[in-house]
């Protein structure tokens, strides 16, 4: 898949086994009655969208979903045959296209709808949609039964759009309480209990609400992050029913190696000072590949070992301070297990003052992508 070289050693490996273990142990969990949507937005949260759907498909996902058309349009184009869902906002430009290549949209208005009947006298093939509630989360989606009534009615008279789902979006359901959750909930429910028929996908449940609320999986379940290995917060991580594989390791290698006497300055800004005499290695990864400059002082792996990163990350390359002579070539974990150490993407978050989200897309495309 990769049309480039790499001489590069800075590489994402991605399992894509971990993701098929993910959606097949998911499976388990879940029963017969709930179907898996795969959510490989933002480039399958900086894993490769394309490989990752495959993957999720391949082990059990019913469909996939991604937050942008153009991120549809993407897969689709890639030979992703299944259901895909655009969770976010599509503009009434999009429908056409969507119904030309039977991609599902999120719909959040009545007057959505007129805009693209008014749009498209005529349409080539059907429009599938998923209306969006907005039961608490405050983003996108209808609120009230009378819009729901009023966006029904528009679509009864059309034959050019169907019906195929309704969902909404949980905002709290990763934190240990869980009154805002069950609030949002039923409220979603009432709006589900006033359509006319029930469509065929009724979906509310994301990751969190998915790993501690069976109760709420519905017809189907949003998943994202945990397809991924990894928990939505610290508290869903200490509650999971079963075991999530990690899909994502960040390696390098030393490109350089020195020892340097006591009192040298490292980095821009000559922040760090070796306090005796230090072996200095040099890494080919910086900012620019997402290893950002919150992460000065975060500890890599080399040797089995926890190794510090020192002085200033630059745009393209970071230093650590070595526990002894080492080789050009000796391989350094970013992300990732080595021995009995592990450096997850929680553990950067914790660092950065983020959650793991941020981290997994923000490993930049100058990174290759290596699928095991
Ligand atoms: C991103 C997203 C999800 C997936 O959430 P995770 O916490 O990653 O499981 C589900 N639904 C919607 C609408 C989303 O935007």
């Amino acid at each position: 898949m990769q049309t480039s070289v790499n001489y590069r050693p800075t590489k994402a490996i991605v399992n894509l086994e971990a993701i098929r273990e993910n959606i097949e142990n998911l499976n388990i969990y879940l029963g017969n009655t709930t179907s898996i949507i795969a959510v490989v937005k933002a480039d399958g949260y900086g894993h490769g969208e394309v490989e990752v759907a495959l993957a999720a498909l391949e082990a059990g996902a019913a469909m996939v979903s991604v937050a942008t058309p153009d991120e549809a349009v993407r897969l689709r184009m890639a030979g992703i045959s299944g259901d895909i869902l655009v969770m976010g906002p599509s503009p009434i430009s999009f429908a056409k296209k969507a119904a030309e290549l039977s991609i599902t949209v999120a719909v959040s208005d009545v007057d959505w709808i007129q805009g693209v009947l008014q749009e498209n006298k005529i349409f080539p093939q059907t429009l599938k949609i998923h209306v969006k509630v907005d039961s608490g989360m405050g983003r996108i989606g209808l609120r009230d039964v009378n819009a729901l009534h009023s966006l029904m009615a528009v679509v009864a008279s059309t034959q050019h759009i169907v019906l195929d789902g309704i969902f909404t979006h949980f905002s709290c359901a990763d934190e240990v309480s869980s009154s805002a959750t069950e609030v949002q909930f039923k409220m979603f429910m009432d709006l589900v209990n006033a359509l006319p028929e029930k469509p065929r996908l009724v979906h509310a449940s994301n990751s969190a609400a998915t790993l501690l609320y069976p109760e709420y999986a519905l017809d189907a379940i949003r998943f994202g992050i945990s397809l991924y290995g990894m928990a939505p917060s610290k508290y869903v991580g200490e509650n999971l029913p079963f075991k999530l594989e990690r899909s994502l390791e960040l390696h390098s290698e030393l490109a350089y190696v020195k020892l340097l006497s006591k009192g040298s300055a490292i980095s821009y800004g000559g922040t760090y000072i070796t306090t005796g005499e230090e072996w200095i290695g040099t890494i080919p990864i910086g900012y620019a590949d997402g290893l950002r400059r919150g992460l000065r002082g975060q500890e890599v792996l080399i040797g089995g070992k926890r190794v510090p990163i020192v002085g200033t990350i630059c745009m393209d390359q970071c230093m650590v301070r070595l526990p002894e002579e080492m080789s050009v070539g000796e391989k350094v974990i970013f992300i990732g297990r080595q021995g009995t150490e592990e450096v997850t993407m929680e553990e950067w978050a914790e660092k950065l003052g983020t959650i793991p989200y941020e981290i997994t897309v923000s490993i930049t495309k100058r990174v290759p992508r290596v699928y095991l």
